[in-house]
C-alpha cells in the first residue's frame, strides 16, 4: 500500500529543507509529479494534495488520463522520447514538452499546436553523456535548437531538461548537474524567456537542488515503484 499523500508531504518538506541547506531561494523549485504507469486515481490523489504539474512519457497512456481529469486544471508535461507520428497528439493535449531534441519535431509541434491554445512551453532535452542514452541533443546543438524554437510562434522556450546516466555517487551526481547549470546559465543569457532547468529525479534530487535545478521530476518518491 503506497501512501501518496504522505509521500508528497514528506517530499515537499525534504525539498524545503534542502533549499535551506544549499542556500536556495525559498520555493525556487517546482515539483513535477511523474505519473507514467500510475493510475488516474493516483493522479487524482496527488492533485488533491496540491500537485498541479504532471509528467507523462507515452502519448496513448497520457491522452486517457488528460481527458479523464480535464476538470482539474492540471498542467501536463510530455517527458518521453518523441516520434514524429505522435507530435499532433502531443501538441493538442500537453502544456509543456520537455523532451524536444531535434528541429523536425519543433517544426511539427509548432504547426500542429491548435491556434486557440496558448503557446506550448518547451524545454530542450540535452545529453551530456552521449553514450549512455539515445535521447537528448548533444550540448553543442542546443543553442541552434533554442534559436529555432524562439522563432516559432506557437512555441515558448522555457529551458533545458536532462536525464543523466544513473549514478549513485553524490559527488559525481553533482559534477554532472553543475555542468548542466553552467550550460543553462549560458543559454539563459542568450534566450531570456528561459526560466526552467529541469533536472533531478527521485534518486538524485539532493544533488540537483545543490546545483541549481528549478524543476524536479519525481515519480517513485511520490507514487512508489512502477508496476
Ligand atoms: C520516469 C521519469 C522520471 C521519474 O523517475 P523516478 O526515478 O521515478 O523519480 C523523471 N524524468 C523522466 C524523463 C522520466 O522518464
Amino acid at each position: 500500500m503506497v501512501h501518496i499523500k504522505e509521500n508528497i508531504s514528506a517530499t515537499i518538506k525534504k525539498i524545503r529543507e534542502l533549499e535551506i541547506k544549499y542556500g536556495r531561494r525559498e520555493k525556487s523549485l517546482r515539483l513535477l509529479a511523474v505519473s507514467k504507469h500510475h493510475s488516474i486515481n493516483s493522479i487524482r490523489e496527488a492533485a488533491s494534495s496540491g500537485v498541479v504539474n504532471f509528467g507523462e512519457n507515452f502519448l496513448q497512456e497520457a491522452e486517457k488520463k488528460i481527458i479523464a481529469l480535464s476538470s482539474l486544471q492540471l498542467n501536463w508535461h510530455f517527458i518521453g522520447p518523441i516520434q514524429s507520428n505522435k507530435t499532433k497528439g502531443i501538441a493538442e493535449h500537453f502544456n509543456w514538452v520537455q523532451s524536444l531534441d531535434r528541429e523536425k519535431i519543433a517544426i511539427r509541434l509548432n504547426e500542429q499546436r491548435p491556434s486557440n491554445k496558448s503557446q506550448l512551453n518547451i524545454c530542450i532535452q540535452v545529453n551530456l553523456s552521449e553514450e549512455e542514452s539515445k535521447s537528448g541533443t548533444h550540448i553543442e546543438n542546443a543553442q541552434s535548437l533554442c534559436a529555432l524554437v524562439k522563432e516559432l510562434p506557437q512555441l515558448r522556450l522555457r529551458g533545458i531538461m536532462a536525464i543523466p546516466a544513473p549514478e549513485q555517487n553524490f559527488t559525481k551526481q553533482r559534477e554532472c548537474f553543475q555542468q548542466l547549470f553552467v550550460e543553462y546559465s549560458r543559454l539563459q543569457n542568450l534566450f531570456p524567456t528561459m526560466d526552467t532547468l529541469s533536472m533531478g529525479m527521485s534518486n538524485d534530487l539532493e544533488a540537483a537542488i545543490a546545483e541549481g535545478s528549478t524543476m524536479l521530476r519525481l515519480g517513485t518518491a511520490l507514487f512508489g515503484p512502477r508496476s
